[in-house]
């Protein structure tokens, strides 16, 4: 089923403990993306500015990604992000953020995405995230990340937002901020508590706890021994997980699972390259093989 996404696309500089790379192709959206495109097709809304480089198109173009709802804007610049993990490779500092064309209208919504059923709203100002949503009354699923530049800046348009979609997606990090609490468990219980069906709280490498109205789950990240750059994790988790339930149409708790399961996995090989690098390079039986490895490492005694 069609599966929609706005959010960042933007142009990176990252440094990680395994090395630096300069304005890389980079975004929230653009990462949740690639991610989704193993499982179905995707449509993104957003848009970037004219000093975009074009090569950055063919990687759309190799994900299939339906680019209709991409703009080129005249006299606008690109999103620009630069960030630096510390060496334990799970917390960063942003060094500069230009939010230039992010801070502009999204673009129209094309007539062909009109049937979208299942949307993600990447990390974006929550107004842009809301003004999307708001364009698909008769939506399925609607799921949405953020961040703490939001939960600070945008915080009422935030918690509205909130009262409008299925599910959340965001950092242990982010949700004590957001819930002013200190426990994974009583902030996951507090973020259901403003809206959402469901929350997934991120905790890196250390994997994400799933609080659903129905239930729980707790998930470990896919282990990684040469993990080169960490961009990326969440939107590319997100794209599995999205990606997975629209293909399937299954959005009882057991899926929700197996989708959390299987973002995790394309997440891991998100983070051995920088950008979109290990992305391009895999195939949907690379996925299947690992979360083959995945369910293993979980296998127990009942
Ligand atoms: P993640 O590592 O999953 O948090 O996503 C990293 C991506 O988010 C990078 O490629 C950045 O371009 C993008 N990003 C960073 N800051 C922001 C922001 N304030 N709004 C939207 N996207 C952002």
């Amino acid at each position: 089923m069609s599966l929609i996404v706005t959010g960042s696309i933007g142009i990176d500089t990252v440094i990680t403990p395994a090395g630096r790379a300069d304005k890389i192709l980079g975004g929230s959206c653009t990462y949740f993306a690639a991610a989704a495109s193993f499982f179905t097709a995707v449509r993104i809304v957003g848009a970037v500015g004219e000093d975009f480089p074009r090569e950055f198109l063919k990687v759309f173009e190799h994900f299939k990604v339906d680019t209709a709802g991409l703009e080129i804007r005249k006299g606008a610049k690109t999103f620009s992000w630069t960030g630096k993990y510390h060496d334990n490779m799970n917390d960063r500092d942003t060094l500069e953020v230009q939010p230039n064309v992010l801070a502009e209208a999204l673009p129209p919504v094309p007539g062909t995405y009109r049937d979208s059923q299942y949307i993600f709203l990447a990390n974006t100002h929550p107004g842009a995230q809301m003004e999307l949503l708001s364009q698909f009354p008769s939506r399925k699923l609607v799921v949405a990340d953020t961040m703490d530049l939001w939960i600070k800046t945008a915080n009422a348009e935030l918690l509205a937002l909130l009262k409008q979609i299925d599910g959340l997606v965001l950092n242990d990090s982010e949700a004590y901020l957001l819930t002013g609490e200190k426990n994974l468990v009583k902030a996951a219980r507090k973020v259901v508590g403003m809206g959402p069906k469901f929350v997934v709280i991120k905790k890196g490498e250390h994997g994400c706890l799933l609080e659903h109205r129905e239930g729980r789950a707790m998930l470990p990240a896919f282990p990684i021994a040469e993990v080169i750059d960490p961009t990326g994790a969440g939107d590319s988790f997100a794209g599995g997980m999205m990606g997975h339930l629209a293909a399937s149409g299954d959005l009882g708790l057991a899926n929700l699972r197996k989708a959390l399961a299987l973002g995790a996995v394309v997440a891991s090989f998100n983070v051995e390259a920088f950008s979109l690098g290990k992305l391009e390079k895999i195939k949907r039986a690379d996925i299947d093989e690992r979360f083959g490895q995945y369910l293993q490492m979980l296998a127990m005694a009942g």
